[in-house]
């Protein structure tokens, strides 16, 4: 399904890195400090957003009290501290080596800040498979629009010649501003039923992306 691209812009966090997990125990650890309702693996891929300033709203953390960027970084130290307990999801090695053996570009487009995005990318040996590695100046995952027109200028690639490939409605909107299409993964960060609002294809795993 992706042999028609000459790019792929790929998401990291859900999509490529298998980090759900952690992130939902980290955050009901803070959410068990403030006497606030737990997250479930089921509600947090309806309640889960970007910009995540949006999420923390939804689940219940009063910014009048302990602004965002207090507990936005105290999310983001542990998970710092932890994020190694994570590791990729099971086949995409697989998918990222057929995909350049067509000679289809790779890169990746991330709301995750760019020191740790190069650090993670090195430490799991993928270099290899980007051309371009795109992620935030900072930790606060906001959005990730900006980068992404700024990539497609620099790939050179016209309209439907790249795809995004995401696990989040961010993804999707993205990929719009981008003039790209876009594929959703339905194992990451939000529910098959939120992924399959805007129309887009939705895989329940990445391997169904070369097979
Ligand atoms: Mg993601």
């Amino acid at each position: 399904m992706i042999k028609s691209y000459k790019h792929i812009i790929w998401d990291w966090n859900g999509t490529i890195f298998c980090d759900v997990d952690l992130g939902i125990e980290i955050m009901n650890g803070l959410l068990h400090q403030r006497n606030l309702p737990l997250l479930t693996s089921l509600s947090y891929r309806d309640l889960f957003t970007i910009p995540v300033k949006d999420y923390y709203a939804r689940l219940g953390f009063d910014f009048a009290k302990e602004p965002f960027e207090i507990v936005g970084k105290l999310w983001m130290d542990e998970y710092e501290r932890r994020k190694f307990e994570c590791g990729l999801y099971d086949g995409i090695l697989g998918v990222l080596d057929s995909i350049q053996r067509l000679g289809i570009g790779q890169s990746i487009l991330s709301a995750y800040s760019q020191h740790t995005l190069d650090q993670m990318v090195d430490h799991y040996g993928l270099r290899k498979y980007f051309t371009h590695i795109a992620g935030l100046d900072n930790i606060y995952a906001a959005s990730k629009l900006h980068l992404g027109q700024d990539l497609i200028e620099r790939l050179g690639v016209g309209k439907q010649e790249a795809v995004v490939v995401g696990d989040t409605e961010h993804d999707y909107e993205v990929a719009r501003a981008m003039n790209a299409d876009c594929i959703l993964i339905a194992n990451g960060h939000q529910s098959k039923t939120r992924l399959q609002a805007p129309g887009v294809p939705v895989l329940d795993d990445v391997r169904s992306l070369v097979h």
